[in-house]
């Protein structure tokens, strides 16, 4: 994630003396990203207000807190499967208590399989979520984050079963409880206008459209749930299929690689699939007017991007080829740093509206159409690919890990192309410590600059074989996983020594910087 600075400065996150000594070091975007998107751009929910109606006419959706148990199949007993328990009307979460309710527990998602059938708004659609998962424990109740949207159906391993909602939960009862490290198959058939889930930081999330003109999706941190019913927290990573069908002439692209495009009866069907496993709130569609772009990357890795209309139409094919032309020497830099490129192909998905920030989905980078032009806020969603994307968070308070990372990645990019490697050390005391900064500052100015300035200070302390020897040993170590801070930290020690470890630990954590 990257927010767009003129954003944050507007907002008063930066002090102005601390934005003036910083931007005499080094260009606009180096110097701020934080929040304020709800201040800013378009994104936010009044451009999504539905304005329509689905062809799913179920009402199965319980009352929030009412305690019935409901279900459109009259042949399923009702809260059959209760086993004499009081049902919780309660979200279940995972238990990271930035976000209580989301993500579930008992289980690992292995994949979802995702069809949407798009209506003509091009933003509702009817929709079926096939999803394998394993039982880490005997479940009574299995509980997936889905917020709005009707569920018409559900099923376990191929028997209906009932279905409530519990606040952000939906709430399934198989007849029979699910066994401990059993593979489940759970298909839910559902539809509807999503509404984009409010963020205070960061305004819409998740599945975002305009009707009449298209829809794009922008989750994290907690978004996906509004077009999924999704564990939707990132230490759940889980592989995606995606088959989305559009009125004839419309485009939809998603995260991975493009596997199909049939036309039917005045239908498209577009079919993507992504092959490494990616946490929910990466997964990403963009359904609209959309030109793509292909090329190819260093050892044949394929690019593919997908550039809004308008875009091309005010930049000039031209123009925008040689935004993206960069990308292939960006992945070769980066590269070179961080290890091997992680993912079987990259490109960008460029809206047709100043979004007002960059997301690093995975494989596919969403930028809105104010920023997508700037090298260094594509160096920033690239670096996420092998920082935040391939090695994920464990739990959100780690924030630093995906921020501090591709802000490094920012100044590496600048660092190979002639500028400098960062703002000096000094400039780290503006800025409180960039661990555990609290659910309502994860992308302020002090996670992503002295979070990047903490690897800097890294690598002044231990030299650059050294820092690029842990740099690209998290990568490899944690490739398409999960890690935490204290990961990261038993790394330093091992590769530099316990003082390099107090070093960074001080940094993370210190009110000001050593
Ligand atoms: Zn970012």
């Amino acid at each position: 994630m990257l927010p767009r600075p003129e954003i944050q400065r507007r907002r008063g996150a930066v002090s102005p003396t601390a934005a003036v000594g910083m931007l005499s070091v080094m260009s606009l975007v180096l110097v701020a990203c934080g929040s304020g998107l709800a201040t800013g751009g378009t994104a936010t929910g009044a451009d999504a207000v539905p304005t329509s109606t689905t062809g799913t006419t179920t009402t199965s959706r319980a009352t929030p807190g009412s305690s019935t148990t409901t279900s459109t199949s009259t042949s399923v007993p009702e809260g059959s499967s209760t086993s004499g328990q009081a049902q919780n009307d309660e979200a279940l979460g995972i238990g990271d208590d930035y976000f209580p309710d989301t993500g579930n527990p008992g289980y690992d998602v292995t994949s979802y399989d995702l069809t949407f059938d798009v209506d003509d708004d091009l933003v509702s659609f009817d929709a079926v979520a096939k999803i394998a998962l394993t039982t880490t424990e005997t479940l009574d109740e299995l509980h997936l984050d889905l917020d709005g949207l009707e569920v018409s159906k559900a099923t376990i391993d191929g028997a209906e079963v009932p279905h409530r909602r519990a606040g952000l939960d939906l709430v399934l009862t198989p007849e029979e409880p699910l066994k401990a490290k059993a593979a489940v198959a759970v298909v839910v058939t559902y539809g509807g206008t999503p509404e984009p889930r409010g963020s205070e930081v960061l305004g819409g999330l998740g599945w975002i459209g305009t009707p009449g003109e298209g829809s794009y999706v922008v989750s994290e941190p907690d978004g996906a749930s509004n077009w999924f019913p999704a564990n939707d927290h990132p230490s759940d990573k889980a592989r995606f299929a995606f088959e989305i069908t559009v009125p004839e002439g419309v485009e939809a692209v998603a995260n991975g690689t493009r596997t199909g495009e049939e036309t039917k009866g005045g239908r498209t069907t577009w079919t993507w699939s992504a092959r490494d496993p990616m946490a929910t709130y990466l997964a990403t569609v963009a359904i609209g007017q959309y030109t793509f772009f292909e090329g190819q990357g260093p050892g044949g890795l394929p690019l593919l991007s997908a550039v809004a209309d308008e875009v091309v139409e005010d930049e000039g094919k031209a123009g925008v080829e040689a935004v993206l032309g960069q990308l292939s020497q960006m992945v070769t830099v980066l590269s070179q740093r961080f290890g091997p490129y992680p993912f079987e192909t990259y490109g960008a998905i460029v809206v047709g509206q100043p979004l007002g920030f960059a997301l690093e989905t995975q494989t596919r980078s969403v930028f809105g159409s104010d920023l997508w032009g700037e090298p260094v806020v594509q160096a920033h969603e690239l670096a996420h690919q092998w920082y935040g994307d391939s090695v994920s968070l464990e739990r959100w308070a780690d924030i630093w890990l995906n921020e501090g990372f591709a802000t490094m990645g920012e100044w590496l990019w600048a660092e190979g192309t002639g500028g400098r490697g960062g703002p000096p050390l000094s400039s780290g005391s503006a800025f409180g410590p960039p661990l555990n900064p609290g659910p309502d500052d994860l992308f302020e100015p002090a996670v992503y600059q002295r979070g990047g300035l903490t690897l800097k200070a890294l690598r002044d302390a231990v030299g650059d074989a050294k820092f690029f020897q842990i740099m690209t040993t998290w990568a490899a170590d944690h490739r398409l996983a999960n890690a935490t801070t204290d990961d990261f930290l038993a790394l330093v020690e091992q590769v530099g020594g316990a003082q390099a470890k107090q070093l960074v630990n001080a940094w993370l954590t210190d009110p000001k910087p050593p």
